[in-house]
């Protein structure tokens, strides 16, 4: 027996249905982009690994567990990765194209697939698709809440009710160091307690110890987000006022943020405002999407001090949340013929069809009438056009609407403008 293959772990074929609802979704989502003044741009899917490993962290999971290397071609070659996410990829094309010097503000968004080694595990995937948007230029709070009101837009266009906001701010670089600092003390004392990842994170890059997955670690950290952000004596005046300033800016426009001290994100390069969007149909664990402040990754990344703020949401969560399987696209017309020795008439009146747009397609497979009006139900065919052998001899084909089931005789020449007719009326009725 030839061995046979299956898809790989951790990876998940779109069929012709979920194929057009992921289209539906990215439409969607590319109209309140555009509404929004976002420009799409379409990037590769292979990187130079140290656009990842200098911005979202070298202690962080996507880097130490979860990146895909691709196998060098020769000793030249970088080092080469599969992007585990969009950020420091578009930060990366905003600085090679030097787009800060032709103007001070730039809005992007991109679709498209993102890949994590993770070990595979239920809703967890290894190649999945992001819709994410990233406004480069301005530390602006208006611009935080453009971004999470965006993200927020683009679930409820989508069909997705149900979701809660998760908001916190890390603070500027210097308050999130000084955090940094209390937990490494803090938690030194806890060390006995701690998984191994995390002993090791708490001297390299405590903040992650918040978003280790064991519960333990969790529980522990958690002890030291405080509750009242005027208790959180380690953020600065201007950051405090910047992240009240965006809660009320958020409310009078009409959202429901709730403050979350524990939020971090697991990235580096995130500083101020993070947040995330869950939805109740999923478990918690799993967001639809997250984002928020990178203000310094553009200098650490080479470039100049530039803020910048964005998110990305989850395609896959978004279907799982939104528990719908997708249409597939039906045709309109499908000609069918009642004997193998009509086959050269039947494709002439199928290219008829097309070279007048109307889709159409037919069986070439040589089956029965009956066969064939099983196949253009698949097709879900609105009218099956019939070559009978006399009738066509006389210059008629057979037109059935599959919806009434009437039947009617049309002659050959009639039958373009006779769907056409049909077509217009069927949308004028819709
Ligand atoms: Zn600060
Ligand atoms: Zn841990």
């Amino acid at each position: 027996m030839t061995k046979t293959y299956k898809s790989v772990r951790g990876t998940y074929d779109f069929s012709p249905a979920e194929a057009n609802l992921f289209n539906e979704l990215a439409e969607g989502a590319r109209k309140i982009f555009h509404l929004f003044g976002y420009e799409e741009i379409i990037l590769p899917l292979i990187e130079e690994e140290g656009v990842f490993v200098r911005s979202v962290g070298e202690t962080t999971d996507i880097v130490e567990k979860q990146i895909f290397r691709i196998i060098k071609r020769s000793e030249e070659d970088t080092s080469i990765v599969l992007r585990p996410e969009g950020t420091a990829q578009v930060v990366r094309y905003y600085l090679e194209n030097s787009i800060y010097k032709q103007r001070s503000l730039s809005k992007f968004f991109y679709i498209g697939p993102m890949f994590r080694g993770e070990r595979p595990q239920r809703g967890r995937l290894r190649q999945f698709n992001h819709f994410g948007a990233e406004a480069i230029g301005s530390k602006s709070i208006y611009l935080d809440a453009e971004i999470i009101l965006l993200a927020m837009k683009i679930l409820e266009a989508i069909g997705i009710s149900q979701v809660k906001l998760n908001i916190n701010t890390l603070g500027c670089q210097s308050d999130k160091e000084k955090f940094q600092q209390l937990l490494r003390e803090e938690l030194a004392r806890e060390k006995s307690r701690l998984c191994d990842d995390c002993k090791r994170r708490l001297e390299k890059n405590s903040l992650r110890i918040l978003d280790c997955k064991e519960e333990q670690c969790k529980k522990i950290a958690n002890n030291f987000c405080v509750r009242d952000i005027n208790d959180r004596f380690y953020l600065c005046a201007d950051c405090k006022k910047d992240f009240n300033d965006l809660m009320s800016i958020l409310k009078n426009s009409g959202l429901k943020p709730d403050y979350n001290p524990c939020l971090v994100r697991g990235l580096d390069y995130y500083t101020n405002t993070v947040f995330e969007i869950t939805s109740g149909y999923l478990g918690s664990q799993d967001a639809l999407g997250a984002g928020g402040r990178y203000n310094n990754l553009i200098k650490n990344l080479g470039g100049p001090e530039i803020p910048a703020i964005g998110f990305a949401l989850g395609v896959e969560r978004i279907i799982l949340a939104l528990n719908k399987k997708g249409k597939i696209t039906p045709q309109t017309a499908f000609v069918a013929l009642t004997g193998e020795k009509l086959i050269n008439e039947a494709y002439l009146i199928l290219q008829l069809l097309r070279n007048a747009n109307i889709s159409a397609d037919m069986d070439f497979c040589a089956k029965s009438l009956k066969g064939q009006f099983r196949y253009a139900e698949r097709k879900e065919a609105s009218y099956v056009v019939i070559i009978a052998d006399d009738e066509y001899k006389e210059g008629y084909v057979l037109l059935k609407n599959m919806e009434t089931g009437e039947q009617e005789k049309i002659k050959k020449e009639e039958l373009i403008s006779t769907l056409r007719g049909y077509i217009a009326d069927g949308e004028g009725a819709a």
